[in-house]
C-alpha cells in the first residue's frame, strides 16, 4: 500500500485489498508516524480495511498501555492493532470531524454519524463516544447493508420460518413480535420484512417507523428517531402516530408497560404493528408482556406471532473440513457420532484465519392459536406455552440450531455460544425436512381467529369485539381483565356482545341531555336475547366536567351465567371513557366472580 496522501483522499480505499491483521498494525502505525496527516491517514485506513474485512463495528479502545483498535466481524470482536496513546488524541478528533461531533467536549458521551461521502470507502457510519478513564473510546457502527438488498430469503431462516413471517405479515393487523439478544439480526429481519410489506402493499402502503436510531434509510417510508431526553419516547412517538392512521407501525423496541399497552392496543385496531422486545425464548415474550402488566385477553389477541431468532456464523466454505465435535455437547444437541459429516474451518486466507465467513439467521416461530391463547389468558407459565407450541408443530431453536450443525452449515461449538444447551435433546429436523414448511404452527392450520370468523365465536373473540366497539365509538381509557372463562355457550357470549353493541348504538344516538336522565340507572336488560346464562345489564354514568358540561364517564356491564357448580356467577365490567379532553380517570377494579342468588 504504497502511498500519496493528496491521491489517496480523492480515491477511495476500497480498492485495495483486504490486509492480513499480521501486517495491519504495522500499516496503521506507520501512518501514524508519518507527519501531520498521519492521523488522518490512519482513520481512513482503519475504516476502508474494517469494511474490506466485512466488519460491522470499529471499536478504538484506549487501555492503559495503548489504544486498541479491534473489528467486530460476524458478531466478534478481533483485536487487529495497538497504537500509541499519545496519537489518542488527534485520532479521536478526526473521527469526531468526520462525525459532526464536537471536538471540544471529552467528558461527556456524544453521537454522530458520517456521511457516506465523507470516508474513502463510502459507508455511511454511526459514531458513539464514551469517557473511560484512559481517554475517550469510540465504537463506529457501519451501516453496511444496502437496504434495497434486504430480502426475507437471503437472511438464512428456513423455509417454515419464512412462510410462517409472510403469513403474519400478510394480515391487516396483529402484533408480531422479534425477540432475542443485541446483535441478533432482528433489525436486519425488520428490514427485510418491510420491504416485503411494501412491495405488497404498494403504492398505497402507510408505514410508519419509530426508531432508536434510524439505521436506514427507507426511502418511501416515514422514519422517525425517539429523543428520550426531549419526552419523545417510543409510547409519545406512537401515540401521536397513531392519530396519522398508518396501517404497518414498525416499533424499534418494546421496554416499558406504557409503550407495551399501547402497542399491543394498536395491534388490536386495525394496525400491523412489528417490534421487538427482550425474552430469552419465543414463549417467554408472553410472561414479559404480562409482567408488564398488559391485561392477558389484550395479549392473547393481539399478539399474531413471536420470532426467537440468533445469528450463527458460518463455516468458511473454502477451509471447512470433517472434525469430531465434543461428544457429551454433540449428545446434548441430540447429535449422533455417525449420523452426519461434522465440519469446521481450519482458517484459511479468505477467513484471515478465523475459519469462519458469514454469518446465517436461526429462529424459532411460535404462532398464536387459541392453545396458546387460553394458555396465555389463564396466565400459563413461559415452559408451559413452550411445550404447547412445540406440540402445535414449532420447531425449537435448539433443534434448528443442531440442523444446521448436522448439515455441516457451522460447528456445534458455533451453537452453543449463541442457543442455551438443552436438557434433553431437541427433535430431529431431518426427517421432517422435506414437509418442514408445513409444519410450523400458523401454516398448515392457520388458527387465527381474527382470519377465521367462520369457526364461531370464541372468547377471545368476544374480549376482541367489546374492546373494539369501547375503543371505536367512545375512546376508552382502560378495559378492565374480566373473566369469562366459565361461560359455557359461546352462542352466549356472541348474544351479550351484540347486546351490548347495539346498546352503544342508541347510547351514541342520544344527545347527552338524555344522558344525564339515565345516571347510575340500568338502561339495559337483555334476559330474553341472552337466556338465563347470560345476564347483560350495562349502566351508565356521567360525571359533571370542570366547565359545568356533563360528560360520559363510564359503562358498566355485568354478566351473569352458571358456574360449574350449579351457582349463578355474576362479574361485573367496568369501562372508564375519556372525554374529549382526555380527562379519564382509573377508576375501581371491576368486582371480582361473585354468587349471585339464584334465580
Ligand atoms: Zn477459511
Amino acid at each position: 500500500m504504497a502511498r500519496s496522501k493528496a491521491a489517496e483522499r480523492s480515491e477511495p480505499r476500497a480498492h485495495d485489498g483486504a490486509l492480513p491483521f499480521a501486517d495491519l498494525e504495522a500499516e496503521l502505525v506507520g501512518l501514524l508516524g508519518s507527519g501531520d496527516e498521519g492521523a488522518i491517514d490512519m482513520v481512513d485506513a482503519a475504516l476502508g480495511q474494517a469494511v474490506l474485512h466485512r466488519a460491522s463495528d470499529v471499536h478504538l479502545e484506549p487501555w492503559a498501555d495503548c489504544v486498541a483498535l479491534r473489528y467486530r466481524i460476524d458478531g466478534i470482536l478481533h483485536e487487529v492493532a495497538h497504537l500509541p496513546h499519545e496519537h489518542l488524541r488527534q485520532i479521536t478528533g478526526r473521527i469526531k470531524v468526520l462525525a459532526r461531533m464536537l471536538t471540544y467536549e471529552k467528558d461527556v458521551p456524544q453521537d454522530g454519524r458520517i456521511d457516506p461521502e465523507r470516508t474513502p470507502c463510502r459507508k455511511a457510519m454511526r459514531v458513539c463516544s464514551f469517557p473511560t478513564v484512559y481517554g475517550e473510546k469510540t465504537v463506529i457502527r457501519v451501516l453496511d447493508a444496502d437496504p434495497s438488498l434486504f430480502a426475507v430469503d437471503a437472511l438464512g431462516f428456513r423455509a417454515g420460518v419464512v412462510e410462517a413471517l409472510r403469513d403474519l405479515i400478510g394480515r391487516p393487523q396483529g402484533t408480531l413480535l422479534l425477540t432475542g439478544p443485541a446483535s441478533s439480526g432482528k433489525t436486519t429481519t425488520i428490514y427485510a420484512l418491510l420491504k416485503e410489506i411494501l412491495g405488497a402493499r404498494a403504492p398505497s402502503a402507510h408505514v410508519v417507523t419509530i426508531e432508536d436510531p434510524v439505521e436506514y434509510r427507507l426511502g418511501r417510508v416515514s422514519q422517525t428517531e425517539v429523543k428520550p431526553h426531549s419526552g419523545f419516547t417510543f409510547e409519545a412517538a406512537l401515540r401521536a402516530v397513531l392519530r396519522q392512521d398508518p396501517e404497518v407501525i414498525v416499533l424499534g423496541e418494546i421496554r416499558d408497560p406504557e409503550t407495551a399497552r399501547v402497542a399491543i392496543q394498536a395491534g388490536l385496531t386495525g394496525h400491523l404493528v412489528i417490534s421487538t422486545i427482550h425474552s430469552g425464548a419465543a414463549a417467554g415474550v408472553f410472561t414479559r408482556l404480562l409482567d408488564m402488566g398488559v391485561e392477558p385477553f389484550l395479549v392473547a389477541s393481539s399478539v399474531t406471532g413471536v420470532l426467537a431468532q440468533r445469528l450463527v456464523r458460518r463455516n468458511c466454505p473454502h477451509c471447512g473440513a470433517p472434525y469430531a465435535p465434543d461428544p457429551e455437547l454433540r449428545a446434548r444437541f441430540g447429535l449422533a457420532e455417525t449420523e452426519s459429516a461434522f465440519r469446521r474451518g481450519a482458517g484459511c486466507e479468505a477467513c484471515q484465519g478465523i475459519g469462519y465467513l458469514g454469518r446465517t439467521a436461526i429462529g424459532e416461530i411460535l404462532a398464536v392459536d387459541d392453545t396458546i391463547a387460553d394458555l396465555v389468558l389463564s396466565h400459563a407459565r413461559t415452559q408451559a406455552i413452550h411445550e404447547a407450541a412445540v406440540r402445535d408443530g414449532m420447531v425449537p431453536l435448539a433443534a434448528d440450531a443442531a440442523q444446521r450443525v448436522r448439515e455441516g452449515a457451522t460447528t456445534i461449538e458455533e451453537v452453543k455460544r449463541v442457543v442455551p444447551v438443552p436438557n434433553s435433546p431437541p427433535p430431529d429436523l431431518t426427517a421432517a425436512d422435506s414437509d418442514m414448511g408445513n409444519s410450523e404452527p400458523g401454516i398448515q392450520n392457520p388458527k387465527s381467529k381474527i382470519q377465521n370468523p367462520s369457526s364461531g365465536f370464541s372468547l377471545v373473540e368476544l374480549m376482541v369485539a367489546l374492546f373494539v366497539f369501547t375503543v371505536g365509538m367512545l375512546g376508552t381509557v382502560q378495559l378492565y381483565h374480566f373473566g369469562l372463562d366459565k361461560i359455557r355457550t359461546m352462542r352466549e357470549a356472541a348474544l351479550a356482545t351484540q347486546a351490548v353493541q347495539n346498546e352503544v348504538e342508541v347510547l351514541r344516538a342520544l344527545p347527552f341531555a338524555e344522558l344525564t336522565d339515565r345516571v347510575d340507572a340500568p338502561f339495559v336488560s337483555a334476559p330474553d336475547l341472552c337466556g338465563p346464562l347470560v345476564n347483560l345489564t350495562p349502566s351508565l354514568t356521567v360525571c359533571p366536567h370542570a366547565d359545568g358540561a356533563l360528560r360520559l364517564k363510564q359503562v358498566t356491564a355485568s354478566i351473569r351465567w352458571t358456574g360449574d357448580n350449579g351457582r349463578t356467577m355474576e362479574r361485573a365490567v367496568t369501562t372508564l371513557i375519556a372525554d374529549k379532553a382526555g380527562k379519564g380517570t382509573p377508576g375501581p377494579r371491576p368486582a371480582g366472580p361473585r354468587e349471585a342468588a339464584s334465580p
